[in-house]
């Protein structure tokens, strides 16, 4: 459901106007001061070369050696209240290997929205822990978690600025780089439809754009900043045909070798994830794929049957 103000909105926000006042130099120190297994790893292969090649050796890295390894979610007996004893996560234990895809459904106010922010970390559990790739999300700085993970809501954040800059967020991108983002996502054929191609200008918050367009240009931003992780609230908002099957096929791209949590709205998207979660208020009471679930005959099948799967 969408709230006039929803802290999670309201932190994507900030999430990306923080993103975009990243510099070269930040990123360096960042890989440098990691406390995470992988960069350890990553910094073992380091000696020896100069200072100025560490971005492009890790992203090699990334690529040959570690990527396989990356992309674990573990929630350990998470209970979460915001306030007092008012649980509304309840003991969530599981684990989201590296790459697998998972969709979140249940009625409103099962715990859903409050899942994706733990796992941002703009909450911390009242008991238990959140890891990824066995570290302690408290234990990760900001930067990198925000770096692993991207967060797209159901309202794409748009400024008034041109399309390149609405993707690129001020961290220096090419316009090659931008468009290759586009076209992997399948983002470009939507893009050159504008007047002005990646020089369109925008409206703040998109009001020039429909909510399909701006999930879109959601992606792309994503895209080129390759991360581990995708989290994704999928646009309620009914689209239209056209620009449903350029979503879906965008989402299919992005999805590709990265780990995926997605607050799912469509069947088609719930019909394609390795494991649907099924929440009701606050704990897991469900988990399978479509299939299973629907065999199962649980909440799940009602839900299906009765078309409410989202909010
Ligand atoms: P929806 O499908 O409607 O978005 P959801 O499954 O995402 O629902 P959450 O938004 O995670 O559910 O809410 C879980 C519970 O926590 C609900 O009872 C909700 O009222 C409560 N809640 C959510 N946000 C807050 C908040 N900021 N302060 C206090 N309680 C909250």
């Amino acid at each position: 459901a969408q709230r006039l103000f929803d802290p999670l909105q309201q932190f994507a926000e900030k999430f990306t106007v923080i993103q975009a006042g990243f510099t070269a130099i930040e990123r360096v120190s960042d890989i440098l001061d990691e406390p995470i297994e992988i960069r350890d790893q990553a910094s073992r292969h380091l000696s020896g070369f100069e200072f100025g090649y560490i971005d492009e050796i890790v992203n090699n890295l990334d690529e040959h050696e570690v990527t396989a390894k990356r992309g674990e979610i573990r929630f350990e007996h998470v209970w979460f209240a915001y306030k007092d004893n008012d649980y509304v996560i309840k003991d969530l234990d599981f684990v989201i290997q590296p790459g697998e895809k998972i969709a979140l459904v249940g009625p409103t106010g099962a715990g859903k929205s409050t899942i994706i922010r733990l796992l941002c970390r703009l909450y911390e559990p009242t008991q238990g822990q959140i890891l990824i790739d066995g570290i302690d999300i408290r234990d990760v700085p900001q930067a990198e978690l925000r770096r692993y993970m991207a967060v797209i809501l159901q309202d794409g954040f748009i400024f008034a600025g041109d399309v390149k800059g609405n993707i690129s967020l001020g961290d220096g991108y090419t316009i090659e780089e931008v468009q290759r983002a586009a076209e992997k996502t399948n983002v470009a054929e939507f893009i050159e439809q504008l007047p002005q191609n990646y020089h369109t200008q925008l409206r703040e918050r998109g009001t020039n754009l429909s909510s399909g367009q701006k999930q879109l240009l959601a992606f792309a931003r994503a895209a080129i900043r390759d991360p581990q992780v995708l989290v994704l609230d999928e646009a309620t908002a009914s689209l239209d045909v056209g620009t449903e099957a350029l979503v879906q096929k965008a989402l299919d791209e992005l999805l590709i070798d990265r780990t995926a949590i997605i607050i799912a709205h469509r069947l088609s998207t719930i019909r394609n994830v390795d494991r649907i979660f099924v929440l009701k208020r606050g704990e897991l009471i469900e988990q399978g794929s479509h299939e299973q679930l629907i065999e199962q005959g649980g909440l799940y099948a009602t839900l299906h049957n009765l078309q409410m799967l989202g909010s």
